[in-house]
């Protein structure tokens, strides 16, 4: 008999571990955390490129339960956000539930629970599976001609070998989005020169990165309220971009910032300046925050190149120009194969439905964690739950609300399940298209990784992160339907 447990949770980074703690605060400890690697973290332990850090204030990007009065940084470091996360795991005791090494290939709900199979072949049985494998986390390589003939290293940001010495190397840096602004300005004064292939330029805004002052972090620790406030503020100033975000026009006004910054950055170079100028509207793709990656684009072992990449040779680089780049290093800031992890899993719902055909026009969900054919199952971080103005953090707690009160009202009821009606669902996402179809991401010039191939948006939450809170509140007994 395969090992049985009241709930799987799967991964475990912020949204796993999120998952645990309020499963034990609700007085569900059954529980086991499933995670594929050898240690805790999610995204915060496999990125560990040089200069990784987070775009957004980790006042705010951490847990309302877990606050911390010792971040040093306004926006906290890579090891400092997975310390982090390794406290979360002491303080509610939770690692002696947590299985490492445990990959989930598949899970197949039988009508009172749902089977679930590992890599090593082993199985567990759970009444409830919560996901929390993150959208952002399948590094994507593009199959560039001839990438398997190049002679040096090669690998991607998300995978950064850190056995590969790159002081006094050639390096190629192929990729200009969230990840390569902060490992370029960190890596490029040890390399003997740096080529960074731009293909899109991105929006760039200063950081208002700081150290948190010992002065500060004792009157966070002593001063009833003073953190609750001071990330309340955070928070606010984080929404009020959303407005911006659904109506492009007003986006002008940071637009404007954004190019004071390039002029002042770029003074007395303005072919550069020009090369590392967007083209569309601010907010089309996510905007990214550095004080670093324009100065660093200016030293004189950092060349930028535009022109598209058109193959690789054993010594280099060639663009379309027909020039080659001779590198001794490629590393690829390309970005993440988005969201379609859970679809290439086998996952197979009520009457037979395989989610990959259920997501075959796209992923969709109710409120982002939900789907419509398959009872019990919870998809954190899920479709159109993504956020391009604030932090992660404050959408998987509400997600965590929702999946808790869902669990409730199947106890309530003595039933086995809970299952979203498809009705529901579908007039779920047809209002969230059509909010979205007038929003920036849509409309503002740009193909970003936030669309599908058919230019639909299933990655991005379109309103206020308070919204999206009022609504998971409770699970709807009417969107549901009760699975006896
Ligand atoms: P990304 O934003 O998807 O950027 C990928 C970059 O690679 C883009 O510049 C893209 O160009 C380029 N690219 C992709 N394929 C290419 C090709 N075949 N040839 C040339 N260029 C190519 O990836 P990322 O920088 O890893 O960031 C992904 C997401 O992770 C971010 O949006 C963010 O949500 C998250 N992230 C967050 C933080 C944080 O601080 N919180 C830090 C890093 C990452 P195009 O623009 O032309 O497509």
């Amino acid at each position: 008999m395969a090992e049985q447990v009241d709930t799987l949770i799967v991964g475990s980074g912020f949204a796993g571990l999120g998952a645990a703690v309020r499963l034990d605060e609700a007085g569900r400890r059954d529980w086991l955390m499933l995670e594929k690697a050898d240690t805790l973290g999610g995204t915060w332990r496999d990125n560990v490129y040089p200069g990784c850090a987070c775009d957004v204030e980790s006042h705010l990007y951490s847990f309302s339960f877990f606050p911390n009065d010792e971040w040093t940084r306004t926006f906290a470091r890579q090891s400092e956000i997975r310390s982090y996360l390794e406290d979360v795991a002491d303080h509610f005791r939770l690692r002696d539930r947590i299985r490492f090494g445990a990959h989930v290939t598949g899970a197949e709900w039988d009508g009172a629970a749902w089977d679930v199979t590992l890599a090593d072949g082993s199985a567990l049985r759970a009444r409830y599976v919560v996901f929390g494998t993150g959208a952002l986390h399948e590094p994507a390589v593009p199959e560039i001609e001839g990438l398997e003939r190049f002679a040096g290293a090669a690998f991607h940001s998300a995978q950064w070998d850190h056995t590969v010495d790159l002081r006094g190397k050639r390096v190629a840096v192929i990729g200009t989005g969230a990840s390569a602004i902060q490992f370029v300005p960190a890596v490029a004064p040890e390399t003997a020169h740096l080529t960074l292939f731009q293909r899109t330029a991105p929006w760039v805004l200063p950081k208002p990165d700081r150290p948190i002052r010992e002065r500060t972090r004792r009157a966070f620790r002593r001063v009833p309220g003073l953190r609750r406030a001071y990330r309340t503020a955070l928070y606010w100033r984080h929404e009020a971009l959303v407005v911006g975000f659904l109506h492009p026009k007003i986006m002008s006004v940071v637009e404007r910032a954004a190019r004071l910054y390039l002029r002042r950055a770029f003074a007395g170079d303005p072919e550069l300046r020009r090369a590392v100028t967007p083209d569309f509207t601010i907010g089309c793709k996510r905007i990214l925050m550095s004080n670093d990656y324009y100065p660093a684009l200016r030293r004189d072992d950092v060349t930028v190149e535009t022109a598209g990449i058109a193959r690789i040779t054993e010594r280099g680089v060639v663009t379309t120009d027909g020039v080659e780049h001779p590198c001794d290093v490629i590393v690829f800031g390309t970005g993440f194969r988005v969201g379609d992890g859970m679809s290439r899993m086998a996952i197979t719902g009520r009457d037979g439905v395989k989610l990959a055909d259920a997501w075959r026009d796209g992923p969709q969900a109710y409120h982002g964690t939900t789907v419509a054919g398959f009872p019990n199952l919870f998809t954190l971080v899920g479709p159109n739950t993504g956020l391009g103005h604030s932090s992660m953090v404050l959408m998987i707690e509400s997600q965590l609300n929702y999946v808790l009160d869902a669990m409730a009202l199947v106890d309530r009821n003595r039933a086995v399940a809970i299952d979203t009606r498809a009705d529901a669902q579908d007039a779920h996402n047809a209002e969230l298209q059509e909010r979205l179809g007038s929003a920036v991401w849509g409309a503002g010039g740009c193909a970003s990784w936030y669309l599908d191939e058919n230019g639909r948006n299933r990655t991005l939450w379109p309103g206020y992160t308070f919204t999206f809170r009022n609504r998971t509140r409770r699970a709807d007994p009417a969107a549901h339907e009760l699975v006896a």
